[in-house]
């Protein structure tokens, strides 16, 4: 596959922290940089907490970045917004939720939550026009015209995400950011999601951010892979680098946590098994802050924060192992 060069969305040193209490401040998001091309899907890997969804939703804008660019074909769009400018955004980038129980309207039929974007843009002219673009979301999406007139409850788990993909395909959008599309479906039903939503990125140039707790499930679908922990960006590259040659002691830890098929490979090989919990990003360890669970961590993990840094070509990484100034200096 040839590589995709031009980029869709750059995110710069990101930050999203909460104010949790008088004196604590949670900080989701730590200063995150990275790039989205176009036509691509960028899979975002991490543990629960670690920072991916509402590094997701800051970019989308449900949340207000505290810091940091971001900046969507040439725009920035991480200050402040006019309605106009949200409005504009809004039928540009689109999300798709994680809980396709939660995220439908259980009182709207729906041909209405598909066509929410179409009113929102004033895509239809007519009624004709817009019952007609919810059908062709329906057959685009695997479902047909007969589904537009029922509710949510009527329809399974993986139905009810097919709508929920069709609600953002509505309004004809360039990217797509996936929320964990698949975590809540049978594991028969995922399958059939992902190969929908790479069918469709096909036919319409789309780009995706997709988010996923779990380095398997990002595998098939993504053309690079980033993995966060505890509000950082710990490593990015292509998957077949992620995969094949991690550099982070984190996503090896996270690699080797996953079954092998052939038994006699998974005999053998080594798992990096990590000590203790995922520490809280309310009072984040100093320096790297994986170096409370990292097997190789040196003095230096505890008082310098590592560089996000690009260690080979276009594979980033942010640890002293690999940053050839501190290696040097520690020899
Ligand atoms: Fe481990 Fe140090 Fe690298 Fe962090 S910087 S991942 S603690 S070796």
């Amino acid at each position: 596959m040839a590589a995709k060069t031009e980029k869709l969305l750059q995110v710069k040193n990101l930050k999203k922290y909460f104010n949790v209490s008088r004196k604590d401040v949670l900080k989701a998001v730590d200063g995150v940089t990275f790039d989205v091309y176009k036509g691509e899907t960028l899979g975002l890997v991490g543990e629960s907490g670690c920072g991916k969804s509402t590094t997701g939703r800051t970019i989308i804008r449900l949340y207000d970045p505290t810091e940091g660019e971001v900046i969507f074909d040439g725009q920035d769009v991480g200050g402040k917004l006019n309605r106009n400018e949200k409005k504009n955004l809004s039928k540009r980038m689109q999300m798709i939720f994680q809980d396709p129980y939660a995220s439908l309207n259980p009182r709207m039929m729906v041909k209405d939550i598909i066509a929410e974007g179409i009113d929102i843009h004033h895509l239809a002219k007519s009624p004709k026009e817009r019952i007609e673009r919810v059908y062709e979301m329906l057959e685009t999406v695997g479902l047909n015209r007969e589904h537009a007139n029922r509710y949510p409850h009527e329809f399974s788990g993986g139905q009810r995400q097919r709508i929920g993909i069709a609600r953002a395909l509505a309004v004809d959008p360039d990217f797509i950011i996936a929320d964990e599309p698949i975590s809540a479906l049978d594991v028969s039903i995922q399958a059939q999601v992902v190969n929908l939503m790479q069918e469709l990125q096909e036919k319409q140039g789309l780009t995706y951010l997709f988010i996923a707790h779990d380095l398997s499930m990002v595998k098939h679908i993504s053309d690079r892979v980033g993995v966060m922990y505890l509000g950082n960006m710990a490593e990015l590259a292509s998957s077949d680098d992620v995969y094949g040659h991690p550099l982070h002691p984190y996503t090896q830890s996270l690699l080797s946590a996953i079954p092998v098929a052939d038994p006699k490979i998974e005999r053998t090989r080594e798992r990096i098994i990590l000590e203790g919990d995922v520490p809280s990003p309310i009072d984040p360890p100093s320096g790297c802050r994986f170096r409370t669970r990292c097997p190789f961590a040196m003095d230096i993990c505890a008082k310098v924060r590592p560089k996000w840094h690009e260690a080979e070509k276009n594979h980033w990484v942010a640890c002293h192992l690999h940053d050839e100034e501190i290696k040097t200096e520690n020899v």
